[in-house]
């Protein structure tokens, strides 16, 4: 598990295949990897002809993202479950892998589905906390920020906390299941936004920050061991898990109208991480331009911040520009210390919303039991009570008449201080009623 010494950010290359278009075109492949190092070749001698590039990992082309996700991505999950925030993000240039290592396809699970399905199998193994699982999803797509669980709230601003960090509001989902959580994932996935280009026909034009809030808090039988009591504190971790888009030249693109506009957007918002990442790099506590775009803004506290982070760089092999530029960028960002810690809320405001959650999140099992109470035998019970029901209208209705009518008002008044039997009889007949048989009419008696 990551913990508050190993702050750094970790970063891994992972090295795609070349695919049918780059095999037909008879590309070569231009790099060469061994362990963690990773050098540019001549692809007829095989001779190095770069500097040699070191990081966390590098996996080649027969890697599978489960080794990935077991080397980078579990250190980050595990911490998060024990209160700290993380952040996993896949950059490169499009098509080098980046929705394929974060998402996975149908051969191959990724990062996300991976990291949901680890998350809900350590809440299990742990009894004596209760967590909480909240899920928003967003894209930031030509620097405007949408939600991609309620398409109705675009171009969101972004808000800061007294303390300065950076947040967008966005519809949560609750989830109990990791099902639940890809389910939300999917239906957010539906609303991304994807253009094709001449590199990648299925590019995704927009940057997606999926997002888990994971909440906890200690959990104990009290004394007579009757109920749980729970702990004061809550831990409280935002899990990030981003795919950007990726970057591009518009001369190999080819792309024109609404695809330039978005591929200069993405360029330029990469261009702006990028130099982040550079200043951080450098240390010494210079001004570091985090403002100058949204993405920069919201990754605020994942890079350099309270957060633990791991960065994917996904490379083409074929390529050599956009592969060097990617390993600058992945060489500035290994040197980059983050300051996490594990955030522990006892104000009383933050457990109030941890207190609403969790009615929240009770009365969403308590929908989810009603659906699964056995219909037939729910059936019965209702027709048993709407008798029951009608049958004590009846009564009502019979006395009202009587109460009504001017030969029983005296009567009714008599019936102040003789009627006590017939109550006690109607006591009964509710007392029955609680296990639901019709009760008898006091008067029939
Ligand atoms: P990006 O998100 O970086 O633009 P994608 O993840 O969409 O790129 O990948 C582009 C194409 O390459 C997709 O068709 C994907 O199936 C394939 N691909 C990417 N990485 C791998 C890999 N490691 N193994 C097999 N196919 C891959
Ligand atoms: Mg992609």
């Amino acid at each position: 598990m990551a913990s508050e010494g190993d702050s750094r950010i970790k970063v891994a290359i992972r090295v795609r295949r070349l695919n049918i278009k780059e095999e037909a075109r008879n590309k070569s492949v231009q790099w060469k990897l061994s362990e963690n190092k990773l050098w540019q070749i001549d692809p007829r001698t095989k001779q190095k002809v770069s500097q040699v590039y070191t990081f966390d990992y590098v996996f080649g082309m027969s890697a599978q993202s489960k080794e990935i996700y077991e080397a980078l991505a579990e250190p980050i999950i595990e911490s998060c479950l024990q209160g700290f925030n993380g952040t996993i993000f896949a950059y490169g240039q499009t098509s080098s892998g980046k929705t394929y290592t974060m998402m996975g396809e149908k051969d191959e699970e990724g990062i996300i589905p991976m990291s949901v399905n680890h998350i809900f199998k350590v809440v299990e193994s742990i009894p004596t906390r209760e967590f909480l699982i909240r899920v928003a999803y967003m894209e930031i797509y030509n620097e405007q920020i949408h939600d991609l669980l309620e398409p109705k709230n675009s171009n969101l601003k972004i808000h800061e906390d007294s303390s300065g960090q950076a947040y967008v509001t966005l519809k949560e989902e609750i989830a109990d299941t990791p099902e639940k959580v890809i389910a939300v994932m999917k239906k957010g996935e539906k609303m991304r936004r994807f253009g094709v280009t001449d590199i990648n026909e299925r590019s995704s034009r927009s940057h997606t920050i999926f997002r888990i809030v994971i909440e906890s808090r200690k959990k104990q039988m009290n004394d007579s061991f009757e109920e749980f009591t729970w702990d004061d504190s809550v831990q409280i971790s935002v899990l990030n898990l981003v795919d950007l888009a990726g970057s591009e030249r518009v001369m190999q693109t080819k792309a024109t109208g609404d695809r330039f506009k978005e591929g200069c957007a993405i360029n330029k918002s990469l261009f702006y991480l990028g130099n982040v990442i550079s200043q951080l790099s450098e240390g010494s506590g210079q001004y570091v331009n985090f403002r100058d775009s949204k993405l920069t803004r919201i990754l605020r506290t994942s890079l350099g911040g309270n957060a633990h982070t791991a960065i994917i760089c996904t490379i083409t092999p074929a390529s050599v520009e956009e592969t060097i530029s990617t390993l600058s960028f992945a060489s500035r960002a290994i040197c980059i210390k983050n300051e996490p810690h594990v955030n522990e809320i006892i104000s009383n405001e933050s457990l109030m919303r941890g207190h609403a959650a969790i009615v929240k999140k009770l009365e969403m099992e308590l929908e989810k039991a009603r659906k699964e109470i056995d219909s037939s035998s729910m059936k019965r019970e209702l027709e048993q009570k709407e008798k029951i029901i009608s049958r004590l209208k009846g009564w009502i209705q019979r006395d009202k008449v009587q109460v009504n009518s001017p030969q029983n008002i005296s009567r009714s008044q008599r019936r102040k201080t003789w009627a006590a039997s017939d109550f006690k009889r109607m006591a009964n007949c509710f007392r029955v009623n609680d296990q639901s048989s019709i009760p008898e009419d006091p008067k029939e008696n």
